[in-house]
């Protein structure tokens, strides 16, 4: 992998005229507009700050109790210890929110500054430093909506950058060897935690407070990152970025994407639910059902009444695959292994992006991504 030296003067300077162009977007202000900055130093790699723990902080030393999106991008990348050294950075503060509070506009901002960035020849790759909790999802939304060979990494962490052995430095260095690396051109979006490589597909938070709380499930790591080496084993065989059709290019005018709930089955449920989200104008549906995307005599009643709109099964457990013949509502789409909020970020940029919307073209859609 290629390093690129260089001081930590030469990246203050590059960041104290970007903190002036760039109006933070808050969750509130999302009319605002990013500024793309002009970047000329060749192998930069550009961070785009979303906010989360790892831009959190609190009373000195806790691991709880502290506020998510406090500190800038300018302290976060200041706080990293020979960042520097491994390749000349751009920031750009995006908004400084707890992930729980993004939305389908921030997405769409990320994806539009990205593809708007990607062909500069000076840039090497992308990290966004995001909050955890949703996390998967925007990794999984960019894989979509990016069209770029070049890294894309998201990162974050699971203490404040307050508290003892914050893991936000470490994580944030990791990506930015990854965004910076030959190894991880082509390989889709990634996150980047723990010293592990994860796909934007199979990534999922599995700890409210472990430090290792990404994971992949059955699928496991791509690879790993050791000082500034990366190691790849395995890449994902599913479309993603270049080869992607949901590219949202800068030039889009789509500014949000449409709305389409998550159903939660559980033992007894009211299928009620179901039309009360046909009557706040849902655009399809995604089910998390119990096992291989089961549920109540009385939901699939309500659910056959519904052929407006597509729905989506899904399962509310962690591992196994839905195949299209297990699906107990025969106009309804199996959401593969895709876990429910994956399963409705995919319908949501298929309802956007395709005209055709047959439940073959959807089969084929879950089947692909
Ligand atoms: N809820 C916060 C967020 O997602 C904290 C979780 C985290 O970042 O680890 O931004």
């Amino acid at each position: 992998m290629k390093l690129k030296k260089g001081g930590f003067m030469r990246n203050l300077k590059l960041l104290l005229p970007i903190a002036m162009a760039f109006t933070l977007v808050g969750c509130n202000k999302q009319s605002e507009k990013i500024v793309i900055p002009d970047i000329e130093e060749s192998g930069t790699v550009v961070i785009l700050a979303t906010g989360g723990t790892i831009a959190g902080s609190g009373e000195e030393g806790k691991e709880t109790g502290y506020k998510p999106g406090s500190i800038s991008v300018e302290s976060l990348i200041a706080s990293v210890p020979g960042i520097e050294e491994v390749a000349p950075l751009q920031a750009i503060q995006v908004c400084n929110i707890n992930s729980d509070d993004i939305t389908s506009e921030i997405w769409i901002t990320l994806a539009k500054t990205i593809n708007e960035l990607a062909p500069n020849p000076d840039v090497a790759g992308f990290v966004i430093t995001h909050g955890t909790d949703t996390m998967e999802e925007t990794a999984y939304f960019l894989n979509l909506a990016v069209s770029t060979k070049k890294p894309v990494v998201i990162t974050g962490s699971m203490r404040p950058s307050t508290s003892l052995s914050a893991d936000g430095p470490m994580n944030l260095y990791q990506s930015v060897v990854v965004a910076a690396s030959e190894e991880a051109i082509g390989k889709g979006v990634l996150g980047v935690f723990s010293d592990s490589i994860y796909s934007a597909r199979s990534m999922q938070k599995v700890s409210s407070f472990d430090v290792t709380a990404i994971s992949a499930g059955p699928m496991g790591a791509l690879g790993f990152v050791r000082n500034n080496e990366v190691f790849f084993y395995e890449a994902s065989t599913k479309r993603h970025t270049e080869t992607s059709e949901f590219t949202i290019a800068p030039t889009d005018t789509m500014t949000s994407l449409p709305d389409v709930p998550i159903i939660y089955f559980n033992a007894d449920a009211d299928p009620s639910i179901i039309d009360w989200a046909i009557n706040h104008e849902a655009k399809g549906l995604v089910i998390a059902g119990a096992g291989a995307g089961e549920f109540s005599e009385k939901f699939i009643n309500s659910l056959n009444g519904i052929t407006n709109i597509p729905i989506v099964i899904s399962s509310r457990i962690d591992s196994g695959v839905i195949t299209q013949d297990s699906v107990l509502v025969k106009h309804a789409v199996a959401a593969n292994d895709l876990p429910p909020h994956k399963a409705s970020i995919l319908l949501r940029m298929a309802i956007a992006k395709t005209k055709d919307l047959t439940q073959e073209k959807l089969i084929e859609i879950y089947k692909t991504y």
